[in-house]
């Protein structure tokens, strides 16, 4: 794919009049992640194949490449034994040597090697070596890769980086999936935020007009009744529309921690049981897609599963709490949940979400942000306010320096704790086991207890003490929709209009 990308760009430069010695004045390649980076050594092959010097090939496409990165995850940075390259790619090796002989020649420091000591090829390496630009993907996430993750590359190469804080597209992610609201918003500041998406600020002018804020609550009501209805049809489950939309859909893995919200409902089911009755009940929605060999995902789901099952089995508790895990969630399930929403979970760890954009739809659509100050969460804080954001947990710094010192012991919370044992001790307990699967509920018990990589357990108390206090405050039906308007007013910001224009004028300078 990037070798046909690559001829026809060549093609189409040539055609334009360049000579390819200026390739980079006719176009830029932006490497979306370490998957197309091959598309370094495949570009430096065509050009010296249309005989241009080898060292002069590879500036021309470094100075036509930029990279962006997308996580810090370890399984995430792609690396490949050179064998699989010389059985996929053989013209491609000799090619990826004389990058890593190069990078020898001037840097001793063995982490910035292309090819490691073992005979991995670090596809990140060739693309921070061999571009011009390198990019986060929000403030945070940047800030982390210059000092910590990359710091070895930010030191030779301070110019490089630079951040562009993702955006999501609004003609989808409001226009499109929530009509109504954007009909209100059309009556109150006319349409140029469809244009100009920072004319969403118009909004705060009605801070105080009740008529407007009860206009908003109205609005997440009738799309509440939306999702029940979407919900009847395809997987026959029943919600109530006046409990509150708590929703946690992201793709499944272990940093983005369902398992500490799985934990939460443990916890508000024994609250429950104990006599502790919420004012409003509670409809806890999760959707995730697990990878087919990623086992702890599969036993998390299993484990959500379970509580919904016994949940709904329980008469005294499923009158205020409800556990919905949503079939197959994609993009059209996305649409149809994100206007219905009126808290928005984003409880990754500390310093492992990159960006997010989940974040960015929930709270364009009026639902309010339980989050930890993690990726692009950071700046929707700075921009809502203390007020208009509920944020708990330790900080990027603080989890970074445990893996420093490797100091996290999941057994220390679960000693300490008498809730957090009560809690974890329940996933094998027989209420649970009686509808589950002893092989997934046991492995998932043992991981969390001896492991728990993604320290569910450290954030555990903070989150459950967040969530009540988001409870209590949604009783205040006016001081929310204040908070809704807020949120609404401010997403601006997070137009994907705003982060390819940021895109255009730093790095493809296109007119
Ligand atoms: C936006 C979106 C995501 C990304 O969500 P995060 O919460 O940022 O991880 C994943 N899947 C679907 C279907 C989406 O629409």
């Amino acid at each position: 794919m990037v070798s046909n990308g690559a001829k026809f760009i060549l093609d189409e430069c040539i055609e334009r009049g360049s000579n390819l010695h200026d390739l980079y004045d006719y176009a830029v390649i932006q490497i979306n992640d370490t998957h197309p980076t091959m598309v370094i050594p495949e570009l430096i092959r065509l050009l010296v194949e249309k005989g241009i010097e080898m060292d002069e090939a590879i500036e021309i496409v470094s100075k036509t490449c930029a990279y962006t990165n997308h996580t810090i995850l370890a399984e995430a940075l792609e690396k490949w034994p050179i064998e699989y390259l010389e059985k996929a790619v053989p013209h491609l090796v000799p090619i990826i040597k004389v990058l890593d002989e190069k990078v020898r020649k001037e840097y001793d420091d063995e982490s910035l090697y292309i090819i490691d000591k073992n005979n991995n090829v670090h596809m990140a390496h060739i693309d921070i070596h061999y571009t011009f630009s390198v990019n986060g993907v929000a403030s945070l996430h940047t800030d982390i890769l210059k000092n910590n993750e990359l710091n070895n590359f930010y030191e030779i190469y301070p110019e490089k980086f630079n951040n562009k804080t993702n955006g999501i597209t609004f003609r989808r992610w409001l226009m499109h999936c929530n009509p109504e609201l954007t009909g209100l918003i059309e009556q109150l500041i006319g349409d140029g935020f469809k244009v100009e998406a920072e004319k969403l600020q118009d909004l705060i002018k009605y801070i105080d007009d009740k008529e407007v804020l009860q206009k908003l609550l109205d609005i997440k009501h009738n799309n509440k009744v939306k999702l029940k209805k979407y919900l009847k049809n395809t997987q026959n489950i029943d919600i109530d529309e006046n409990s509150i939309f708590d929703i946690q859909i992201k793709r499944l893995h272990e940093y983005k921690r369902q398992h500490m919200n799985a934990l939460y409902v443990i916890y508000k089911y024994l609250q429950i049981k104990k006599g502790n009755i919420p004012t409003t009940p509670i409809t806890i929605i999760f959707g995730a897609k697990a990878a087919p060999a990623y086992t702890i995902a599969k036993d998390i789901i299993h484990l959500i599963l379970c509580l919904q099952q016994l949940i709904d089995d329980d008469e005294e508790v499923s009158k205020y709490l409800k556990v919905v895990m949503i079939e197959n969630y994609n993009v059209t399930a996305a649409e149809k949940l994100i206007p219905a929403c009126d808290i928005s979970e984003q409880i990754s760890l500390a310093s492992k979400e990159a960006s997010g954009t989940g974040n960015m739809k929930f709270m364009l659509n009026g639902a309010l942000t339980l989050g930890t100050e993690d990726g692009a969460n950071v700046e929707i804080h700075e921009l809502v306010g203390d007020d208009n954001i509920f944020i708990f947990g330790e900080s990027s710094e603080d989890v970074i320096k445990h893996y420093e010192n490797k100091d996290y012991d999941p057994l220390d919370f679960y000693i300490k704790d008498k809730t957090t044992k009560e809690v974890v001790d329940f996933i094998v307990s027989d209420e649970i086991m009686n509808v589950g699967n002893e092989e997934n509920l046991i492995r998932l018990y043992k991981e969390i207890l001896r492991k728990d990589w993604f320290m569910g357990l450290l954030d555990f108390k903070s989150y459950c003490e967040k969530k009540e206090e988001m409870f209590k405050e949604y009783e205040d039906r006016e001081k929310w929709s204040k908070r809704m308007l807020i949120n609404i007013s401010k997403a601006g910001y997070f137009s994907s209009d705003r982060t390819i224009e940021e895109y255009n004028d730093d790095i493809w300078k296109l007119k």
